[in-house]
């Protein structure tokens, strides 16, 4: 049986908290695209962690956790990641690195830098973690798996020819010093023996699993609007979002993902630059970010301040759809309870006419959003464990919200810690 938690939204909906919540429940926890370039936050009784590349199973000593081939694998952030839980006091948890992996090179990191530079204003608002270089690699099939890090003869083979072409880009469009043979080699000696213990073929032990009836939790980063193709392109992230995307980037058969969890936000955020249709500005903004702050409205990864907005039904009824959400958990709904009336948008202006579809980019630059404004609840909803015992308008938002996603929201999450939650 295998669950997807993903993201309708921009990211940072909160995935982290209700992926550590099932992860209890499951006995293997695989993020299958990404990289250390966004983070979960979760807080659990050893204290507060932000998990970039670490499966949010690695608080259950029963489970296992698999980084999977999808994923942009940064070998240096994921053994400090590994570390730091530990001397945390978390039992050292199973940790699984595909073999299949592709990892984060070096010069990724310089390149996404290096263009960041170049862009200037233009930017894309990268967060500079080699995101982009390395899939583009990938797909230019001059990238690494982590298998191949262990035969030294055909390694520098291929970074001879590999450093070919990127000492060109570096003398010639970013005018930076150029890259040897043996620096990157000698890097990736030091990496790759910290990475030895975890290196698997992890998609005999997932299909191994599978056939046994153990239950997989796929955990994924960023949301449905950052995907490559469906996503606010060219804004988006660079490794699909969506949970079909599972299949690939950890080895499962598509018919084996019958849960797919979409969580989405009561208000919404998002770091980075592209269309952002309901978002809102200065004190506004301020207002709600601050309000958040427990729900971490600055990046987990980044620590920039996110760029905020109501709750966007015609961006999150999309991101449902492209996940195949059979469920959707609301989170964050305590952060409005300061608000009389609560405003959301329910359809774009495009031209002077009004769409309840989500358009493709182009004419997404030009969406205004049409905001209805709901009562608000004006009081804090902490602690409530019962969607009965909510206030009625607070009830009301769930529900209008539900209406529109046309998917059921069986959790509503009010507070960060694991016990602030609300199931129906
Ligand atoms: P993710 O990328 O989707 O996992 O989201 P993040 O972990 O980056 O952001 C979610 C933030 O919201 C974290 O700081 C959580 O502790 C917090 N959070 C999650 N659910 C709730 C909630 O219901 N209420 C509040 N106030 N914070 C929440």
């Amino acid at each position: 049986m295998v669950k997807a938690i993903i993201g309708a939204n921009w990211g940072d909906e909160g995935k982290g908290k209700i992926t550590d919540m099932f992860a209890g429940e499951a006995d293997i926890v695989i993020r299958f695209q990404g990289g250390a370039n966004a983070g979960h936050t979760i807080i659990n009784h050893y204290g507060k962690f932000a998990l970039h590349q670490l499966p949010s199973g690695v608080f259950y000593e029963q489970t296992t956790n698999i980084v999977g081939n999808g994923v942009a694998l940064n070998i240096p952030a994921l053994l400090k990641e590994i570390n730091s839980i530990v001397s945390a006091g978390v039992p050292m948890p199973k940790i699984l690195v595909s073999e299949r992996a592709q990892i984060v090179m070096p010069y990724h990191i310089l390149f996404d830098q290096y263009e960041e530079e170049r862009l200037s204003n233009r930017s894309f608002g990268s967060t500079k973690s080699g995101i982009a270089p390395h899939y583009s690699d990938k797909y230019a099939k001059i990238g690494f798996q982590v298998s191949e890090l262990y035969d030294d003869a055909a390694l520098k083979e291929r970074l001879e020819n590999v450093l070919e072409i990127k000492n060109i880009t570096l003398k010639h469009l970013y005018k930076k010093p150029e890259l040897t043979v043996e620096e990157i080699f000698t890097q990736i000696v030091e990496w790759r023996e910290g990475l030895r213990p975890y290196v698997a073929d992890t998609l005999s032990f997932v299909q191994k699993a599978l056939a046994s009836g153990k239950r997989i939790l796929l955990e994924g980063q960023l949301g449905a609007l950052k995907d490559p193709d469906f996503g606010i392109y060219p804004f988006t992230t660079s490794s699909s979002t969506l949970a079909g995307f599972g299949c690939i980037g950890a080895g499962i058969p598509p018919y084996e993902i019958t849960e797919i969890v979409a969580v989405t936000k009561a208000y919404s955020s998002s770091v980075g630059a592209g269309a952002f249709v309901s978002e809102i500005f200065d004190e506004e903004a301020d207002t709600l970010r601050k309000r958040g702050g427990d729900a971490g409205e600055y990046g987990a990864t980044t620590g920039r301040p996110r760029r905020m907005g109501w709750f966007d039904t015609v961006a999150s009824r999309y991101g449902c759809r492209l996940q195949g959400a059979t469920e959707a958990v609301l989170t964050a709904i305590d952060v409005l309870g300061y608000l009389d009336e609560i405003p959301i948008c329910v359809g774009y202006e495009i031209d002077g006419e009004v769409t309840r579809e989500f358009p493709s980019t182009t004419l997404l630059n030009r969406a205004k959003p049409v905001l209805i404004k709901m009562p608000g609840w004006k009081c804090d909803l902490r602690g409530i464990k019962e969607f009965d015992k909510l206030p009625e308008e607070a009830r009301n938002y769930v529900l209008f919200i539900e209406k529109e996603l046309g998917v059921p929201i069986r959790m509503v999450s009010n507070g960060p810690l694991r016990e602030e939650i609300i199931f129906r």
